[in-house]
């Protein structure tokens, strides 16, 4: 231990053991042990005590559309990443599409990185994208360093990111499975979408119809056949149908190479009190029913989705029309995630430990980000440190989001986020920020 520089002590510590009292030690901006909380302090070792509050990895956001350049007016690196530190999350991987250009060629991803690089109050990190037509593209990509690559089965809402039928689907699949990579989609099925009602208008119950639960289903099923066939790997996005968990669960006891992740917005809120003509609440897949929720937490409890993200995908508050049908699909809850989840996870007996492994550690090896995701020697000392019995109102004025856009408005949450801190530097603290510190993240090979 002589060779600290900083010791981080906490009655309340969440290690990949449990939650107890103790000191972290942290040298060049990594975790080099993590000992008893009353382990003497070494000479020259700085000490930052947080009595009771909660010292937690910091959040590894695999699912962010950060939207920079092109429609930085919807969101930004900036903004982005202030708002993720604010919220706890200390590494985010960024979705490839709603920037212009969109990810999907290397020369795509040097300009996305050449924007970020000196905004990024976080580590980020950068998914590719898999269209009709990129399929070259895929392995280069992948060697440049994306996590994964993204594919719609349904229109994504922009016109620059088309979507893949099932032979496109297949013959991305089979080139991303020569290369051991990850395929992560949006699983819709568009013939039972454009099977669907189509009202339009502010009725949110309408909306609801329009995208049902078997559109979700049927895709997921296609997703896990082809995934079987081809041993690729593959995770889906933004699960919502708890329909699909019993195939999911039957797909992974029998070997499939499937993840699933699922979002804040499904497991706290519910079609019940969508207010009609409220299109912040709008995203695809749609929030469902509470009793659809219920299955939802019980699907994280036992294993069946792996982890929450938020997809955090603003636009411009003009875009959020009261017409459910052509109102923009995104819901805005970057900063909001961890204490709209810890709220809810509470209220059903799960503890923090439960969120920091749905938040953290399983997006971190979802990614395969071995320094991120746990508080232990040989990570990175990136933490959050979180008053988790202190409430607050959602003011969306106060968010650091670019617009103030959020269906998470006037809801009172638990879980303050007090600091938080990027390879052993304090970033963020009540509302106060660093100059960016975050570096730009690849896949390691
Ligand atoms: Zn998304």
């Amino acid at each position: 231990m002589s060779d600290a520089e900083l010791i981080l002590r906490s009655t309340r510590v969440i290690t990949p053991e449990g939650s107890r009292p103790a000191a972290v030690a942290v040298a060049g901006g990594r975790i080099t042990a993590v000992l008893p909380y009353d382990t003497p302090v070494p000479a020259g070792a700085r000490l930052e005590d947080f009595g009771d509050h909660v010292l937690l990895p910091g959040l590894v956001d695999t699912h962010v559309h950060v939207n920079d350049p092109g429609r930085t007016h919807w969101e930004g690196f900036w903004t982005a990443t202030r708002a993720a530190a604010a919220g706890g999350i200390t590494t985010l991987v960024d979705m490839p599409l709603n920037s212009l250009p969109p990810t999907t060629t290397v020369d795509h991803l040097r300009i996305k990185r050449e924007v970020a690089a000196d905004k990024a109050h976080i580590d980020v990190g950068f998914w590719g994208g898999a269209l009709p037509d990129n399929v070259k593209d895929l392995r280069p990509l992948h060697e440049s360093g994306v996590f994964g690559f993204k594919a719609f089965l349904s229109p994504s809402g922009v016109d620059e990111f088309p979507h893949l039928d099932r032979d496109r689907l297949a013959r991305s699949l089979t080139e991303i499975a020569g290369f051991d990579g990850l395929l992560i989609v949006h699983a819709e099925d568009p013939r039972h979408l454009d099977a669907a009602p189509q009202q339009g208008g502010p009725r949110y119950a309408d909306f609801l119809a329009s995208r049902p639960r078997h559109a979700e289903d049927t895709a997921v099923a296609e997703l896990v056949a082809q995934a079987k066939r081809l041993h690729a790997r593959v995770h889906v996005l933004h699960l919502s149908s708890s329909d699909a968990l019993p195939l999911i669960a039957a797909a992974k006891a029998d070997g499939v190479r499937i993840t699933v992740e699922t979002c804040p917005h499904y497991l706290t809120l519910t079609a019940e009190e969508v207010p009609d003509g409220a299109s912040e609440f709008k995203c695809c897949p749609p929030i469902r029913e509470s009793a659809n929720q219920d299955l939802l937490w019980q699907a994280l409890a036992d294993g069946t989705i792996d982890c929450v993200v938020t997809d955090h995908s603003p636009s411009t508050a003009d875009l959020k029309t009261d017409d459910f049908a052509t109102a923009w699909g995104g819901i805005s809850g970057l900063q909001l995630s961890l204490a709209a989840v810890w709220t809810q996870a509470r209220r059903r007996g799960h503890g923090l430990e439960d969120v920091v492994r749905w938040m953290s550690t399983r997006t971190a090896a979802l990614v395969g980000l071995s320094r991120k995701g746990a508080i232990e020697a040989g990570r990175d000392a990136d933490f959050a440190v979180l008053a988790p019995d202190e409430t607050f109102t959602v003011d969306p004025a106060s968010l650091q989001h670019r617009n103030h856009v959020t269906a998470y408005a006037g809801k009172t949450l638990y879980g303050v986020v007090k600091s938080t801190w990027l390879r052993g530097e304090r970033i963020h603290a009540d509302g106060e920020f660093t100059e960016p510190k975050g570096r730009l993240l690849t896949r390691t090979p």
